[in-house]
């Protein structure tokens, strides 16, 4: 693809939007970047590009300059903008910033793409552990943490056998036409983002698209347990694989748990041995989603050629995410979890689901337009308190209610208040959550943010920091 001379629109300057500026400007094309957010707000990503030659336009978007491009890329989460209508109507092509990545990516190096409502950083992470540990050179990122696919392309990995590994979002599949991966990986599709996708279907058909473009030599990978994985796996061309978690699976070609569940049991994974085991002690990772996540990303490993050896020394590696249920504070045998990044209904029923004391759990925030019955349900039997916050918090109150819940559940004022009405139910041997069930942007900037303000409140009660 010719970018020489090319007018390039970039919509939305977050660190993806910044990294395709520089991308776009080293290969000579014209780059104009958009954002509606004014530039008094975008100062520190403004600065991020000096030295690079682009047009400006921010606090809004220009018309014209979307209808008279020659191309115009999309950063994560940018919304279908009217621009952007019009532009497509014009005859401009759109596309996602991972599919101008993908034609820029060596044929013959082997991309994982890893897509999901929940799982989809753990897993992607641990794959890129799996590979780093291989003699191959790897590259692992996407939507996560801060290394868009765009920086695979002048990565060392971008080279025939190269692996590069990458979380991407079904925002962005949304904007595909041609993105293959060698090896395409659906964790689950639970509801989330109703509030943008409108209904399941159509929510379940974008996660799907990451096999859309797959050919017979490639491998989809496919949980077993997900009525609506199972029903977009129905018309994948590529090979597929399962991993199923539920007692006694045994899938022909996929991956299951042995039946003490101490071992992950690979069958008929293209590239892999007939059977191979691997010890679930070699990960820190503990819970029915994270053997998920680990079944998914051994298949991932092993189909682009990651020897068994370097699969084992990636997992002994391995350490989890921080803000996903990562205990960072104690006091007087009460202990504090971080599960900021679940910020779905499903992710946080995975997290509490049997947990193992007994426990308060702070929620609230963005509410994203589904049930929270099915979080509801996993609290009970664990659950002896709910602290409210956030904009969500009347939805979820009356959701509790609905489900007839016995225990307290209290309104905070901020996130500081939350911790000390949840610290004052507490007995020793109790445990305080923080899994919200909700975007977090109401209150926060970030999952990240609303993380590192729930270990300041907890440092606030008295507890002793264990993150630090
Ligand atoms: P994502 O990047 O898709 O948001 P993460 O790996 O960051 O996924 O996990 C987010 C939250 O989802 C975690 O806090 C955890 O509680 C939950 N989770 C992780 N993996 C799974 C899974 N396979 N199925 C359901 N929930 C999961």
């Amino acid at each position: 693809m010719e970018l020489s001379g090319k007018r390039v629109v970039v919509v939305g300057l977050a660190l993806t939007g910044v990294a395709l500026a520089r991308f776009l400007a080293r290969r000579g094309a014209r780059v104009t970047v958009t954002d509606g957010k004014p530039a008094e707000a975008l100062a520190a990503r403004v600065a991020m590009l000096d030295g690079v030659d682009v047009t400006w336009e921010l606090g809004g978007h220009r018309l014209a300059s979307f209808t008279e491009a020659d191309l115009i890329v999309l950063s994560p989460g940018v919304p279908m903008l009217p621009e952007l209508r019009a532009a497509r109507a014009a005859g401009v092509e759109v596309i996602a910033e991972i599919e101008l990545a993908y034609r820029f990516l060596d044929p013959a190096a082997q991309l994982i793409a890893i897509t999901g409502t929940n799982g989809k950083s753990t897993t992607t992470a641990l794959t890129g552990a799996l590979c780093a540990a291989s003699d191959r050179p790897s590259f692992c990122g996407g939507n996560l943490g801060n290394m868009p696919l765009i920086d695979a392309v002048d990565h060392p990995a971008n080279v025939p056998g190269g692996l590069i590994v990458a979380e991407v979002a079904a925002f962005m599949l949304e904007h595909c036409s041609t993105f293959r991966p060698k090896v395409g990986v659906l964790t689950n599709i639970t509801e989330d983002h109703l509030d943008r996708f409108g209904t399941m279907e159509v929510y379940a058909e974008m996660k799907g698209r990451v096999w859309d473009q797959q050919q017979p030599d490639d491998v989809a990978i496919a949980n077993a347990a997900d009525p609506w994985v199972v029903r977009e796996a129905g018309d994948v061309r590529a090979a597929l694989c399962w991993f199923d978690s539920r007692p006694g699976a045994t899938p022909d070609r996929g991956a299951a748990l042995s039946a003490d569940r101490r071992e992950l049991v690979l069958r008929g994974v293209p590239g892999a041995a007939a059977e191979e085991r691997y010890p679930v002690d070699d990960l820190v990772i503990v819970g029915n989603h994270n053997m998920e996540n680990a079944m998914a990303a051994y298949m991932a490993a092993r189909a682009v050629g990651v020897s068994i050896e370097a699969i084992r020394a990636g997992a002994r590696s391995y350490r989890p995410l921080p803000h996903r249920m990562e205990r960072v504070g104690d006091r007087d045998d009460v202990l504090y979890y971080d599960d900021s990044k679940g910020t779905n209904v499903a992710s946080v029923a995975a997290s509490v689901r049997g947990f193992p004391r007994p426990l308060v759990l702070i929620a609230g925030g963005v509410d994203k337009g589904g049930s929270y019955a099915p979080m509801l349900e996993a609290l009970d039997g664990v659950c002896k308190g709910l602290v409210l916050i956030g904009a969500a918090a009347p939805l979820i109150r009356a959701a509790a209610a609905a489900h007839g819940v016995t225990y307290p559940v209290l309104d905070a004022a901020d996130m500081h208040d939350a911790v000390g009405q949840a610290t004052a139910l507490c007995v020793a041997g109790d445990a305080v959550v923080l899994s919200p069930a909700c975007a977090s942007y109401d209150m926060f900037d970030n999952f990240g943010h609303r993380g590192r303000v729930f270990r300041d409140a907890v440092s606030a009660v008295g507890a002793r920091r264990l993150d630090t």
